[in-house]
């Protein structure tokens, strides 16, 4: 069995139990980064063995972790903060072991876009979740693609890119767009701003922006 476990995205209380108890159980956890796992597990006092498995690994190994995995041994798979999959390894594994037979099962827990979108108060009945965007080659084209859906977007976007974002936004959606920012969320410095992009725009230009950001962007009209 494979468990896919999400870990806090800042605020260590953001585990479930069952997450908890899983770490604990299995015999190995598959860990992005095996330092930042281990700080974590350290906190719970959870002693399991960590294994790295990262976007830099994951084609190498994938088939061995997989012949472990049907040939009876529990992991768990965790990102370093959290659903693994989403924005972070976790895709080709899974694929592996749905083709494979191998049993997956992925604990529902603590995700960056959907308090972001919840609480942005942009409509979240139907959305489009695009994640990163690429840094160059293609992205005019998905921002264009992007302006014109008629339902809310959430991207990930880093801080140091967060007013280039805004700019780029403005000029495919129009500046009166409605949008949000949604900074550090779960930490000390959490911060949900929902206005226009222009509006968006100003006021991170008055500071530096820091931490970890989510975008929410409404749909054309
Ligand atoms: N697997 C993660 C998830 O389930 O959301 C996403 C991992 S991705 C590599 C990291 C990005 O998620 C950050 O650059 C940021 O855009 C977003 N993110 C993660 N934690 C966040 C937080 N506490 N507040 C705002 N955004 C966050």
């Amino acid at each position: 069995m494979l468990y896919l476990v999400p870990t806090p995205i800042g605020n260590l209380e953001d585990i479930t139990l069952r997450a908890l108890r899983v770490l604990k159980e299995v015999s190995v956890v598959l860990a992005e980064d095996t330092r930042t796992s281990r700080r974590l597990l350290d906190h719970y006092s959870i002693t399991t063995p960590l294994r790295a498995f990262h976007a830099f690994n994951e084609h190498a190994v994938v088939e061995r972790v997989v012949d472990e995995l049907a040939s009876g041994v529990d992991m768990a798979l965790v990102s370093d903060a959290g659903t693994p999959g989403i924005s972070d390894p976790g895709f080709l594994l899974v694929r592996a072991c749905v083709r494979r037979g191998v049993k997956v099962e992925c604990l529902p827990g603590p995700t960056a876009f959907v308090p972001a979108l919840v609480a942005s108060g942009l409509p979240c009945d139907t959305f489009h979740f695009e994640g990163f965007l690429p840094h160059k080659k293609g992205r005019q084209t998905r921002l264009k693609y992007l302006a014109g859906l008629p339902h809310t977007f959430v991207l990930y976007e880093s801080p140091f890119r967060l007013l280039k974002c805004l700019d780029e936004l403005i000029a495919v959606c129009g500046a009166e767009r409605p949008a949000c920012v949604a900074r550090e969320l779960s930490k000390l410095h959490e911060e949900v701003k929902t206005a226009s992009l222009a509006e968006l725009k100003t006021h991170f230009s008055k500071k530096e922006v820091k931490g970890e950001i989510v975008m929410v962007v409404a749909g054309k009209d």
